[in-house]
């Protein structure tokens, strides 16, 4: 490709590399490429060997899929937290945002994602199988119902409230302080807290 005169392969192949990243376009990439290329050789090697080290390190605790170094993470490890307790939610830095409450001592069940028809996410696609086998192994005696409180979190919360009814176990959701529309992880400590503490029962 010599149509621009201006770059190399192992440059485009870079650039190439960059532009597949979530809101990244063919320009940031290209941004970020002059960058790297700039930066001192040291550290640019430090952001491959934190990739590196990533993807050789951090995997999916097998319980709660939250982000792990081990196969059960810290939290799902933690006899101090109420393994009966189990808050779902979208993604591992809802996790992460829950946490700063410092408010909440159960467990997490990580979807990886919510309902979305339009984008063919279906329940298929994210751990909802996981989470119901779970609840029937018969310890669990809430599920919190975490979801943002946008179309598709609200939509998955009711999908998983019909599902975990026929399990009999307590379903409750996060409470409506949350302004709809926003995602758990905008959200202020205090407006957390209180949306935690004043959950509704659903089932
Ligand atoms: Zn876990």
């Amino acid at each position: 490709m010599m149509a621009m005169g201006k770059t190399t392969p192992a440059f485009d192949r870079l650039v190439e590399q960059l532009a597949k990243l979530p809101g990244i376009g063919k320009r940031s990439a290209e941004r970020i490429a002059f960058y790297i290329l700039k930066q001192p050789v040291e550290d640019a090697m430090e952001l491959t060997r934190a990739i590196d080290d990533m993807k050789k390190n951090v995997l999916h605790c097998t319980q709660c899929f939250n982000l792990s170094e081990s196969d059960l993470c810290p939290i799902c490890s933690d006899h101090a937290r109420d393994q009966g307790l189990i808050m779902v939610i979208e993604q591992p830095s809802d996790a992460m945002t829950l946490e700063t409450t410092g408010m909440y001592r159960g467990v997490y069940h990580v979807l990886m994602g919510a309902i979305a028809p339009l984008d063919d996410v279906g329940p298929g696609e994210l751990n909802i199988h996981a989470l119901l086998t779970r609840v029937k192994s018969g310890s669990v005696h809430e599920v919190i119902l975490a979801t943002n409180p946008t179309l598709e979190g609200d939509g998955t919360a009711l999908y998983l409230s019909q599902e975990l009814d026929k399990t009999g176990v307590k379903i409750s959701r996060l409470a409506r302080g949350m302004p709809t529309g926003s995602q758990l992880e905008m959200l202020s400590k205090a407006v957390l807290a209180d949306a935690i503490e004043g959950r509704q029962q659903m089932g």
